[in-house]
């Protein structure tokens, strides 16, 4: 793999655009970044003041931002990496267009509109902080770049849910994942547990089926996923089902060797051995970023109107960071369109301000 020196994107050597500088190859991940690169003379980025900010590369972001480019926005978007929880998924059953996708599969459509299709300018990194400013934010990232933008557009998703139980952090990727299905490769011929019962854990069960040699599924209540995955779990004659059970703890020294688990209401308490455990009880929304700045409800989800605004005028928020209804994929697109109209019309407005003061 090398990195564009321009959006700092990992890309495949064989298939990247290339160009000679200083007597070295420089590979890229678009031509609009080749072109940024052959006019900017090799600098990062050279712009720093926008319009638009929208934070995330999931599925709301990608959407805000190549609906940004499609409305003539001024926008960058930042981000830790291109197609966020939707890349785990594999096997996706509700989004308009397919009768069935993979999330890989998905995301590349995603990343093809965005690099392709409308190249919008775009970086790959953590956003560490957001100020309010005269005249809209400052954003500073990870590498301490700092860009100021009149409007943010805020998609910054979920993360995994921890258990806490003792174990989990000693054994961290050494037998103990958070349902990524890059992980599956770890547990090929080994007994399992999957922990959680909604539509994570259980695509990840199915997605185990042909990998492991046993799976147990162990949810504190009963099954939550949608119906038609359930149904398909509960008949998957290798799973092992354990509704109603709590797991205290993980057991090994260099790597996992099995689990106790106690069913809810009793003592009765259980070991498993497991070289395995995928870990999958829901999320947690990630906006820490904008704590100080925007109203967030006893979840932690920032509250948003109909048009996506958020309590700080200026700062827009769409998809699973937000308490919008259902978390879903095409929810969080549907999300992410809404919030760039919302936001081009806040920033008309600024400008009719601006220039009835003139
Ligand atoms: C295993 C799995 C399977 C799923 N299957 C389905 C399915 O079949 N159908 C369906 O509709 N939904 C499914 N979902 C849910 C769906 O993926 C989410 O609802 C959707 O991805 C939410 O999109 P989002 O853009 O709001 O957030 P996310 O997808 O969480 O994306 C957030 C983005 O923000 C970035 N980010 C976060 N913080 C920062 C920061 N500080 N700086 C820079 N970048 C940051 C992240 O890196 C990421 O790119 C599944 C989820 C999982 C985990």
């Amino acid at each position: 793999m090398k990195i564009d020196p321009i959006c700092r994107m990992e890309v495949d050597e064989a298939s990247a655009l290339t160009t000679e500088a200083d007597g070295a190859t420089v590979y890229f991940c678009s031509e609009g970044c080749k072109d940024r690169f052959l006019t900017d003379e090799g600098a990062r980025l050279t712009r720093t003041a926008y319009d638009l900010v929208i934070i995330g590369g999931g599925p709301a972001g990608l959407t805000a931002a190549v609906y940004a480019a499609t409305l003539k926005m001024d926008v960058l978007l930042i981000t830790r990496d291109l197609g966020g929880q939707a890349i785990d998924s594999r096997k996706i059953e509700n989004y308009m267009g397919f009768d069935f996708i993979t999330g890989p599969e998905l995301v590349e459509k995603f990343r093809d509109q965005l690099l392709h299709s409308h190249y919008v300018e775009h970086l790959i990194s953590e956003v560490e902080r957001i100020e309010a400013i005269d005249g809209g934010f400052a954003i500073t990232t990870a590498e301490i770049e700092r860009f100021t933008s009149r409007t943010i557009l805020l998609a910054t998703g979920m993360t995994r849910r921890r258990l806490g139980v003792e174990g989990e952090e000693q054994l961290q990727r050494r037998g103990i994942f958070y349902g990524n299905v890059q992980d599956l490769a770890f547990v090929q011929d080994k007994a399992v547990v999957v922990i959680g019962g909604g539509n994570s854990a259980l695509q990840m069960v199915e997605s185990l089926d042909r990998v492991a040699a046993a799976i147990a599924l162990i949810s504190d209540t009963e099954l939550t996923g949608d119906a038609t995955i359930v149904g398909r779990v509960r008949r998957q004659a290798r799973v092992t089902l354990y509704e109603g059970h709590k797991v205290t703890a993980f057991h090994g020294d260099d790597g996992l060797r099995g689990i106790t688990m106690r069913r809810i209401g009793t003592n009765e308490v259980r070991e498993l051995p497991a070289e395995g455990a995928f870990i999958a009880i829901g999320f947690k929304p990630n906006t820490g970023l904008v704590m100080e700045l925007v109203e967030t409800n006893d979840r932690g989800e920032i509250r948003i109107g109909g048009d996506c605004a958020t309590t700080q005028p200026g700062i827009f928020a769409a998809g699973d960071c937000t308490d919008a209804f259902g978390k879903r994929i095409i929810i969080a697109s549907g999300e992410g369109a809404k919030a760039a109209l919302a936001a081009r019309q806040h920033i008309l407005q600024l400008r009719r301000e601006a220039k009835a003061r003139r």
